[in-house]
This record gives structure tokens, sequence and C-alpha cells, in this order.
């Protein structure tokens, strides 16, 4: 007779050893007395296609995957979910039995379930929302804010040609702004939301006058270290509601949870704290 596997799953990039998605994991793996193991995996580029071949005959129900492999692990499933397609990237792995690769992307998901929790009642629908930022990140946020009915988004970059682009890619209710041009647009937002690295620990502060927002406005920041950033500190002085980006990690994490170990777990206080430890 012999004994059944313990359930693996693995978070794999390069680097990997600042990921938080161990401790993440591993909080809700002992809090549902689940025998399993995640772990962190550090995997070059061109280790990526054997690696992902060999996993499921190792135990692995799957992986999340990490900067720099999220366009190629896409590339390499043999199915892939409808948001993970039009986001162009793939976080969310589950093998199949047979060792095929399922591919999803859930930052998208993680976001939105992160502001319904910490802005409860916030509606999406029709509104006009102004996000920063046209990279790897903006792309789930946009793809995301589209699925929940938002009317229009007013689009900034630094760099307005990759903006352009993903207006080009996404459609007509993405508007592009100049940077420049943010803070006197911030009067038409509802939701105010920074996808750009500006404000996090070692790259310069996102410097955005916020004369023009109304009080009304949610604000969000994908930065969470720190877990306060600027921009969240000056939005709340006006009286704006604001979430931090931390939510959005723990809640893009838990459809993964579920279909490797079989539990759907729960965001809370709990899990904040061990991840901030
Ligand atoms: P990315 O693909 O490298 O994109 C970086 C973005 O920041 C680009 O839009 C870039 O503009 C902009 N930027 C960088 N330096 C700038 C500057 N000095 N002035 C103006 N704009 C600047 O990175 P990403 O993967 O999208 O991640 C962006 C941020 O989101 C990171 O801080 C990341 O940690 C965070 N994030 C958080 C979560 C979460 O779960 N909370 C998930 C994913 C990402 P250009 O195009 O002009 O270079």
């Amino acid at each position: 007779m012999t004994t059944p596997k313990k359930p693996l799953a693995a978070v794999i990039g390069a680097p990997i050893a600042h990921s938080k998605s161990p401790i993440l994991h591993g909080t809700w793996l002992t809090r549902y007395n689940i025998g399993g193991y995640y772990v962190p995996l550090h995997v070059e580029p061109d280790d990526l296609a054997q690696v992902l071949t060999a996993m499921p005959k190792m135990g692995f129900k799957g992986a999340n995957i990490t900067i720099p492999h999220k366009e190629a692990a896409l590339a390499l499933a043999d199915h892939v979910t409808d948001r993970a397609r039009r986001i162009g990237a793939a976080n969310t792995l589950v093998f199949a039995a047979d060792g095929s690769i399922q591919a999803d992307n859930t930052d998208g998901i993680g976001f939105i379930e992160n502001l319904k929790s910490g802005a409860p009642g916030f509606d999406f629908q029709g509104i006009t929302a102004v996000v920063l930022g046209a990279g790897g990140a903006a792309r789930a946020i946009l793809v995301a804010l589209m699925d929940e009915g938002v009317g229009q988004i007013l689009l900034a970059n630094r760099t307005r040609s990759r903006a352009e682009g993903l207006a080009q890619e996404f459609g007509a209710s993405i508007r592009v702004i100049d940077w420049d041009d943010v803070p006197q647009t911030l009067c038409q937002a509802q939701l105010l939301v920074n996808t750009t690295s500006l404000g996090m620990t070692g790259k310069p502060p996102l410097d955005l006058d916020l004369t023009a927002l109304p009080a009304s406005a949610l604000v969000t920041d994908l930065v969470y270290a720190p877990l306060e950033t600027p921009l969240l500190v000056a939005a709340r002085a006006k009286g704006c509601r604001t979430v931090d980006g931390l939510g959005m990690l723990l809640h893009q994490a838990a459809p993964g949870f579920e279909a490797w170990f079989g539990i759907k777990p729960q965001v809370d206080d709990d899990l904040r704290n061990a991840v901030l430890a």
C-alpha cells in the first residue's frame, strides 16, 4: 500500500527570496491543518519549461508565477482562462492529473476583492476611474475594472505611448490623458488607482497634487511597501476613503490555494499580520 503524497505548491520566480507568498500560504496551511507544503523555487528563464513539466510528477498541484516568468508561463500552458489571456500573463498555474497546465491570472480579482472588502458598498458601475501606470500590473487592473462595469477609465503613464498601446488593445472605455494633466483631471475621478512603482520603498515618491480630487473618491495604491504610501496619507487628509495594496496580494492568492489544497481560505487580519510580521 502506498501513502498518499502530501500536496505541494510553489512560487516560481527569479529572484524569489523576497516573496511573501510562502508566509501567506504557510499561514493558511497551518490554520486549516493541511499536511502540505508551499515552497519558493528560484528558476531561471531557460529552465522554466523543464521545471513545469517535472513538477506534477513530483506531487506539485500547481504554482504561483512571478517576475520574470508571467508571460512565458502563459505561453507554456495547455489551457488559459479568458482573463489571463486578456491580461497577457499568468500568476497562477494548476496542474491536472495528466500533467497538463491550466493558467489563470488572479491579480485583477485580488484587486477588486480588496476594494470590496476595504470599501464596502463601493459601486463600480458606470464610474470614472483615473488609473496611473501602464506596466504589467496596470493590465490586470484595467481588465478587472472593465469587467466590473466601470464606465470610463482615464489612463496616464509617464511614457504616454505605453498607455496608448493599452487603450488601443482594450477598447473605447479607456481614454489616455497626459501625465502632466493628471492633477486637473482628478475632479472627474470616483476612483483613483496608482499602479506605478512610485511611492515604493527605494523609489521616488508619487508627487501628485490632489486639490481637485473629490472627497467622495476612493483611492487605492498597489504599492504595499510601505503600507501607508504618501498618496494614501494625502487622500485620507482630504477625507477620501483609502484602501492599501496589501489586501490585493492576499486576495489574489486565495483561488490558487483553493485549487491546490481544496479549501477556500479566508483573508483576515490574522493573515495580514502574519505577512506583515
Ligand atoms: P512595471 O511593469 O515595471 O511598471 C512600472 C510602472 O511604473 C510603469 O507604468 C512606469 O512608467 C511607472 N514608473 C516607474 N518609475 C516611474 C517614474 N519615476 N515616474 C513615473 N512613472 C514611473 O511594474 P508592475 O509589475 O506594473 O508593478 C507596479 C507596482 O505595482 C510595483 O510597485 C509592484 O510592487 C506593485 N504591485 C502590487 C501588487 C499587489 O498585489 N499589491 C501586484 C502587482 C504589482 P513607464 O512606462 O513610463 O516606465
